[in-house]
């Protein structure tokens, strides 16, 4: 007997809660209508507190990807010279984005498994005439989170004019963000990822700044040009079609997420993170990534010794536990666990399961329940630090009220 569906545990696209399903299959509507105009404004409303801004937020039917190119050719012109901060594989496509359309670009490259200094950012960018810096707040390649209150603090203190373009495609909505606050000027996020969404929405939100620098920047851009989007959402529409039916989703994942509250949503993804560490340590596995900088939303652990991926995700996915594999030069020596989104810490205690049985079976030095044991106990203590208890068969979590018992 199989389980049905896969537990789809790969940093996005994310499985999708039965709701955000069904308005998936709704029947199309008028994209140029009340209709569609109330959902685009219910999801600006809605974005609005994740990413942390009062601003306009382009939505953009396009992949993550799209929302990054958006970011880039929107507000630079060809010759700019541009700081691309990398921490992994997408650091560096954003840098490459920005170079294929003209930028003059330099690079910090962190070694894989570290955040960005912000000492060296600070550094590379004295005496320099940087008109943006790029950075990635949750680099998916390595299970690493930047501190990007802190580096975008580093940017302002040192270059106050350049503006900082953020690629939190796997990051926003999982953790607080507080773009105004920290002075970013663009930020991307994905429909796939932390808004229980299927792919086809990139959001994009732009400061002042942005909106400025876009007034004189050359690089060509149509389909991805945000004023034309800022102009048409002025009248509740897109300048193209949209993907109407993630519309629909990213509208009902967004109301799962007001009703959950955003502590609880960020609790729930720090519980889960926090359970897939302990979890996987407890069972051998080393993770890749700086203790200090991991990220809440994909945890990214060495293969053993020995193990080699194709036989591992063979095993797995042959007990419906579907991983990521590693990216770029990590493919075969590391693997990835996805809990973003509509991930519950029953989901994360099931893979956890899966691996340790699986691990047995291959003979890894596995103590059954070993696993499972710590991955439990790291969600009950990061809710419990967090004043959140979770209820009913969704695991859906309450903030503040008191613990039963
Ligand atoms: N940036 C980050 C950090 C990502 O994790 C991803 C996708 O995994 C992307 C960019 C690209 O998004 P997409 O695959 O939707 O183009």
């Amino acid at each position: 007997m199989s389980r049905f569906e896969p537990n789809l545990r790969i940093p996005g696209p994310t499985g999708l809660p039965p709701s955000v399903r069904e308005v998936g299959a709704r029947q199309m509507i008028n994209h140029r209508s009340p209709d569609f105009a109330a959902i685009l404004a219910r999801i600006q409303a809605g974005m609005k507190p994740y990413f942390g801004t009062t601003g306009d937020i382009g939505i953009l039917s396009c992949a993550g990807t799209g929302g990054l190119e958006a970011a880039v050719v929107n507000v630079l012109s060809p010759g700019d010279r541009v700081l691309g901060v990398s921490i992994g594989s997408f650091g560096d496509r954003f840098a490459k984005i920005a170079e294929v359309y003209g930028a003059d670009v330099d690079r910090i490259a962190a070694e894989w498994g570290w955040a960005a200094e912000p000492a060296e950012v600070r550094e590379r960018l004295g005496g320099a005439d940087y008109k943006a810096v790029l950075l990635t707040h949750n680099e998916t390649s390595t299970g690493v989170m930047n501190p990007v209150a802190e580096l975008a603090a580093a940017i302002r203190e040192t270059a106050p004019d350049a503006l900082i373009l953020v690629d939190s495609v796997s990051g926003l909505g999982a953790v607080p963000f507080e773009m105004d606050a920290w002075g970013c000027d663009v930020v991307v996020t994905g429909s796939q990822k932390a808004w229980m969404a299927a792919p086809g929405m990139a959001m994009v939100a732009a400061s002042d700044r942005a909106w400025t620098a876009m007034e004189t920047a050359t690089m060509p851009r149509f389909y991805l040009d945000l004023r034309k989007h800022r102009d048409a959402g002025a009248g509740g529409e897109t300048p193209w079609t949209p993907a109407i039916a993630v519309a629909f989703q990213v509208d009902e994942g967004l109301r799962l997420m007001e009703v959950e509250t955003p502590a609880g949503v960020f609790a729930r993804h720090a519980a889960c993170a926090a359970a897939t560490r302990a979890g996987l340590e407890a069972m051998g596995f080393r993770l890749f990534a700086d203790p200090a900088h991991r990220s809440e939303t994909v945890t990214a652990a060495w293969l053993p010794d020995g193990l080699d991926w194709k036989t591992f995700n063979t095993a797995l996915k042959a007990q419906d536990l579907v991983l990521a594999g590693g990216q770029g030069k990590l493919a075969g020596k590391v693997f990835r666990v996805g809990h973003l989104g509509s991930v519950t810490t029953g989901e994360i205690l099931e893979a956890i399961a899966t691996i340790e049985s699986v691990s047995i079976d291959l003979g890894l030095p596995v103590t059954a329940g070993s696993g499972v044991a710590a991955a439990e106990r790291a969600a009950a203590e990061t809710l419990h630090a967090r004043q959140v208890h979770t209820a009913g068969a969704s695991g859906q979590v309450t903030v503040g009220a008191a613990r039963p018992g």
